[in-house]
């Protein structure tokens, strides 16, 4: 039996390891974490993660062939291949601060694999590291190798959040990197033989691994870039009267540009897409190309454009302050379907507003008031300049509120603004919502999910993103 451990039951290790356990039930897969909690829910009833489909999968699996457990060292020597998810976030400080990927986990993880292994062993890169990482692996794994076979492959993961397990089971691609050696390619198709049993073998691509690790920063750093270039039209439609709908409707029949990732929003979160552009930026200054560097760049000063547009308007449409109003914020995780407020643009929007003195009443289906208190007392990482900006004052942390209906947020609210395109916004009583309001009654909606005439027609002023103005 093909022994599999994934080091990190993070948002991609416990997910992609289910679905593997799923769909190879003579494989042992255990996820392992140094973090007590996280393993505890996973073995729980309540998982530490909100993905549609999930639960059913983890169900099925758990204690037949899928196990959690924080005994890292002991599954990581008893393995065959072992994953390794684990984070790899923006380095704070030192060498790259702002830029260049912290790979202290990763280091970290690469150690341990080498203390305790005793047998030949697959490691195969399912972080997003930058490219060239797993020369730095083969480095720490073969220098303290006891005559041990590394083989390292990289296996970046493409999943979205929010559709994580629909994503796994039906994969646009799995791309596997690995050295051409007799060995390398032996490791390949070791684990080309896991996903092929339910990948289709012309979606198993295999490349050297400097193409791998770079397609995953390239795929991210694409996604953004076209999420930003909606976003700058629809900075120019609400100028000229445009309709950032029909805009993108209309270039998205373009065969060569096509319909998907085109609407405009309040700007993209997340963990992985301003990471990862940064990342990309910091290998391109160290590979001495500034102006491929600049032109990535240029992704996320438009992202934070667009959520300071968003803060500009709302304060300037309501008299320009929000000075002791209530404003309703409606939705905070960073896409519908989860429960992820990692970089969430809801932060930045929330804080602007704080900052103008507002007082926010805030519901979210699926995050928790412990999260949003979290994210809003966090100090801001300034990329450009790495310092750390000032947190949101305790004072202005007291003008938040949590609450757990939509309808109570509106009520008495000034303003309502709709920052994730959660499905259920489509459907609430606005009428109700409008009764409840102070007038005039503002909706400011960051993703386009509302009807705005018809919230027109009974009493709001709507702002939505790249529309034309409210007459
Ligand atoms: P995460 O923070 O949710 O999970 C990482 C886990 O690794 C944590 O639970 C942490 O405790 C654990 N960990 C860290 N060091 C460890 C160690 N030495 N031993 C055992 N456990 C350790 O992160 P994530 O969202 O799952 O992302 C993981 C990687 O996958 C990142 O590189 C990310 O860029 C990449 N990725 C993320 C997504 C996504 O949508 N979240 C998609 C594709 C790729």
């Amino acid at each position: 039996m093909v022994k599999i451990c994934c080091i990190g039951a993070g948002y991609v290790g416990g997910p992609t390891m289910a679905v593997i356990a799923l769909k190879c039930p003579s494989v042992e897969v255990v996820v392992v974490d140094i973090s007590v909690p996280r393993i505890n829910a996973w073995n729980s009833d309540h998982l530490p993660i909100y993905e549609p489909g999930l639960d059913e999968v983890v169900q099925q699996c758990r204690g037949r062939n899928l196990f959690f457990s924080t005994n890292v060292e002991k599954h990581v020597s008893e393995a065959d291949i072992i994953f390794v998810s684990v984070n790899t976030p923006t380095k704070t400080r030192g060498l790259g601060a702002g830029k260049a990927a912290d790979l202290t986990y990763w280091e970290s993880a690469a150690r341990m694999i080498a203390d305790v292994a005793k047998s030949d062993k697959i490691v195969v890169e399912k972080s997003t590291v930058p490219v060239k990482t797993a020369e730095a692996i083969e480095k720490i794994l073969t220098h303290n190798s006891k005559g041990i076979n590394y083989q390292i492959l990289s296996n970046p993961e493409f999943l979205a959040e929010g559709t994580a397990i629909q994503d796994l089971l039906n994969p646009d691609r799995v791309l596997i990197g690995g050295r051409e050696t007799p060995d390398g390619q032996k490791a390949i198709k070791a684990l080309k033989d896991v996903y092929a049993q339910w990948v289709p073998e012309e979606r198993i691509i295999t490349t050297n691994l400097w193409s791998a690790e770079l397609s995953k920063l390239a795929a991210n750093a694409f996604l953004a870039q076209r999420i930003s270039s909606v976003n700058a039209m629809s900075a120019l439609c609400e100028a000229t009267g445009a309709d950032v709908s029909e805009v993108s409707y209309a270039i998205g029949k373009d065969s060569r540009i096509g319909p998907k990732f085109l609407n405009a929003s309040v700007g993209f979160g997340g963990s992985c897409f301003q990471k990862d552009i940064l990342n990309l930026v910091y290998i391109c200054e160290c590979n001495g190309l500034s102006e491929v560097a600049c032109y990535w760049k240029q992704v996320i000063k438009v992202n934070d454009y667009q959520k300071s547009r968003f803060v500009n308007r709302v304060v300037s449409s309501m008299f320009n302050t929000v000075s002791g109003k209530k404003i309703a914020i409606f939705g905070f995780a960073f896409k519908k379907d989860t429960g992820d407020t990692r970089e969430t643009p809801a932060i930045d929007v929330c804080k602007g507003l704080l900052g103008d003195k507002a007082s926010l009443s805030i519901y979210d289906p699926q995050v928790t008031e412990d999260q949003i208190q979290r994210d809003l007392s966090m100090g801001k990482f300034d990329w450009d300049h790495p310092i750390h900006l000032q947190p949101v004052s305790p004072t202005s942390i007291k003008q938040v509120s949590v609450v757990w209906d939509p309808y109570q947020a509106a009520r008495d609210a000034h303003g309502l603004c709709i920052l994730t395109e959660w499905d259920e916004f489509k459907r609430l009583d606005y009428e109700k919502i409008y009764e409840s309001m102070r007038k005039p009654a503002f909706v400011f909606d960051g993703r386009n999910v509302v009807d705005a005439e018809k919230l027109r027609e009974l009493g709001f002023i709507v702002y939505s993103i790249g529309k034309p103005l409210d007459p």
